[in-house]
């Protein structure tokens, strides 16, 4: 059971100590707080774990801080959609918004190499009135002697850069709970001139200390790939670690499945699932189109096939894009094949934007269909 107390309720108020009382001495009931800093007020989201089968909904919405409650399913308890659940979806970090009706797109470098490609990078980004990047400094790699990323040593440059091309949100996957402080710490001695969305990656999927590490602080937004080789329920459930240790700010990434079946495409797009998570979830989703075909192969019609996946993710209600571009893929140190090119930006995202508004006009085609049916 969820009780979602009144908008900004204080822990000083006398409703809130009488309700935290009702609840904490709920036999075989733990309860759970998460507070959720919204742009215009602070909700308070209260979870009674254990024994919840016999509570009276009635009961707990009488209480005098609850403003409605919610039975929860098992599955997904935070991140999940339950029955009557009307609460919103997605967050706001470092003044960009992040929910399952909008959409972000994160094209950057896979892995930073020299100042100057991420330069040119940022450049573009900024010419194309982009705020949001990914940026890899910590790379696990398949193979041990292959580049493993610069690590903290290039993140001065790399988020004074961003600062100074208006990038507010840099996407970066970290392998190690150190890495949370090693960002933390040159973002803090910098003055935060960017921010950064902590990316978990398709190998770490199941690492569930490093999930309980990042899901330990609020600061900042988790973007979680689904496991490359596991069911998307136990992805999901990954996700919900996160959450269930406190951060519920997470975006869950198709990224594509690991079969041979794939081919000719590196793994097999999974971009039909866009809905389906947004169905089983509250999470904005996103699509990795590199990552997931893997190559710059085009068909007849000239569109590169990456393209064409992240038009199939986009057009099917997708809220963020994380590609890989870089100005000079030869030069690359990883993942160079894949890379759009710099003047490719601009087309790609007039593409994305077409997909995105044709997404919305979708919807408008099916809501009429429904209107129609209760006339
Ligand atoms: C990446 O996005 O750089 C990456 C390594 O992706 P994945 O974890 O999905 O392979
Ligand atoms: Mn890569």
């Amino acid at each position: 059971m969820l009780a979602i107390l009144h908008p900004n309720t204080s822990l000083d108020d006398d409703a809130y100590r009488q309700t935290m009382h009702y609840l904490e001495n709920l036999p075989g009931v733990s309860v759970r707080v998460h507070e959720i800093q919204g742009a215009s007020q602070r909700l308070t989201e209260i979870y009674l774990l254990g024994d919840t089968k016999s509570l009276d909904k009635e009961e707990i919405e009488a209480l005098p801080a609850v403003e409605r409650a919610i039975r929860i399913s098992d599955d997904y308890r935070i991140l999940g959609r339950h029955r009557d659940d009307r609460r919103q979806s997605g967050f706001t970090y470092n003044g960009v918004e992040f929910s399952q009706s909008n959409l972000n797109v994160f094209a950057g470098l896979c892995a930073v190499d020299v100042p100057e490609h991420v330069e040119m990078m940022m450049q573009a980004l900024e010419d194309n009135g982009e705020v949001c990047t990914r940026m890899g400094a910590y790379k696990p790699r398949t193979n041990p002697y292959s580049f493993q990323g610069h690590g903290k040593g290039c993140l001065p440059w790399v988020f004074e850069k961003a600062g100074k091309h208006g990038i507010k949100v840099v996407a970066m996957e970290i392998t190690h709970e150190s890495h949370i402080e090693e960002i933390d710490t040159c973002l803090e001695k910098l003055g935060r001139p960017t921010g950064v969305m902590l990316q978990v990656g398709t190998r770490n999927t199941q690492n569930f200390e490093l999930l309980k590490a990042i899901g330990r602080q609020s600061t900042y937004p988790v973007l979680l790939k689904r496991g490359f080789g596991i069911t998307l329920n136990e992805s999901l459930n990954a996700a919900e670690y996160l959450a269930s240790e406190g951060n519920a700010n997470v975006i869950f990434c198709l990224r594509g499945m690991k079969t041979e079946a794939g081919q000719p495409h590196r793994n097999m797009v999974d971009f039909a699932h866009v809905p389906a998570v947004k169905r089983l979830t509250r999470m904005p989703v996103c699509v990795d189109p590199s990552h997931s075909v893997g190559s710059r192969e085009k068909s007849p019609d000239g569109v590169l096939d990456v393209m064409h996946a992240t038009a199939q993710g986009v057009i099917a209600g997708a809220n963020m894009v994380l590609v890989d571009f870089h100005p000079k893929p030869e030069k690359a140190l990883v993942d160079g094949p894949q890379a759009l090119l710099m003047n490719e930006l601009p087309a790609y995202l007039e593409d994305i934007r077409l997909c995105h508004d044709t997404w919305k006009k979708r919807q408008a085609i099916y809501q009429r269909l429904k209107g129609e049916a209760t006339e």
